[in-house]
């Protein structure tokens, strides 16, 4: 069997304020990693990871789609949803891809799964496939918890319930091709991380376990994370293991990086890139 043909796809570029960004890192610190804009945002990427194999096309997130108003765009600093060119650049249309996976259901993974359609309501981006979720993270995002909601849009998830396209899982699950979807929490209730294991070397998405490569410091974590604890030790598992066994780490988030390996440098570990875009 040859090996999946694995990319960082890009929806676009957006800002989120830096000290959300780095939960309980002082801006002194942070600031000499990411200079922040005048409304104190620092720049991050909407990846989402596209795994071709001969029988199945997997999207891991979706990216903020289409659906997002003037207002959000501002804020967000985001500009147009690039992720259907990108697929359409590769010969890939939306009718072709078999699995959508969410590492979770917040607005900047799981916008682009919907969009508006003619009628003015919200329809699968992906026609045919089976989008993959996380019972618990299904359960966070309809549960509208007050610290949560405004990380979450119904009309990016609930129209994949009504047309019988969602999948929940309730843990780990293999869905072949080599694709392993691993539960690891932290970041939100049910988030979970990519591992593609191929013959020549396996690869991981981290989602927003580790959303960039200054993330791979463990106290580096977000103020958006639920469970912030829990994040510091998936982390340290999952680096620990990828740097050992030299994975090709994915990063979601990153501006610049989207692609490397993990090396230690003294007490830290750090990513050597592959590919800057
Ligand atoms: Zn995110």
């Amino acid at each position: 069997m040859s090996d999946p043909k694995i990319e960082l796809l890009n929806d676009g570029f957006f800002r989120l304020d830096g000290g959300a960004m780095f939960g309980i890192v002082p801006k002194p610190l942070w600031s000499k990693l990411c200079p922040p804009d005048d409304l104190n945002r620092i720049p991050l990427r909407a990846g989402a990871l596209l795994i071709g194999t001969p029988d199945a096309t997997v999207l891991v997130d979706a990216g903020f789609g289409t659906k997002l108003t003037e207002r959000q765009k501002e804020i967000y600093a985001f500009q147009n949803s690039e992720l259907e060119k990108e697929l359409a650049e590769r010969n890939i249309a939306p009718e072709a891809v078999t699995h959508v996976v969410l590492t979770h259901l917040h607005i900047d993974h799981a916008g682009g799964c919907t969009r508006i359609a003619d009628d003015e309501r919200p329809v699968p981006v992906f026609p045919n496939a089976e989008y993959l979720v996380q019972a618990q993270e299904w359960e966070a995002a309809c549960s509208r918890h007050p610290l949560t909601r405004g990380s979450y849009a119904p009309e990016d998830f609930m129209p994949l319930k009504e047309r019988g396209q969602l999948t929940l899982l309730d843990g780990d699950r293999d869905i072949g091709h080599g694709i392993a979807l691993i539960r690891t929490g932290g970041h939100s209730p049910g988030h979970q991380i990519v591992v593609v294991e191929a013959e020549r070397r396996t690869a991981v998405f981290f989602g927003d376990l580790v959303p960039t490569s200054h993330h791979l410091r463990l106290p580096y974590v977000m103020a958006y994370d639920a469970f912030p604890l829990d994040v510091v030790l998936k982390k340290d598992a999952w680096i620990q293991k990828a740097l050992t066994e030299s994975w090709q780490v994915f990063l979601q988030h990153d501006p610049e990086v989207v692609s490397g390996t993990l090396h230690r440098d003294g007490k830290t570990v750090v990513l050597v890139p592959e590919k800057n875009r």
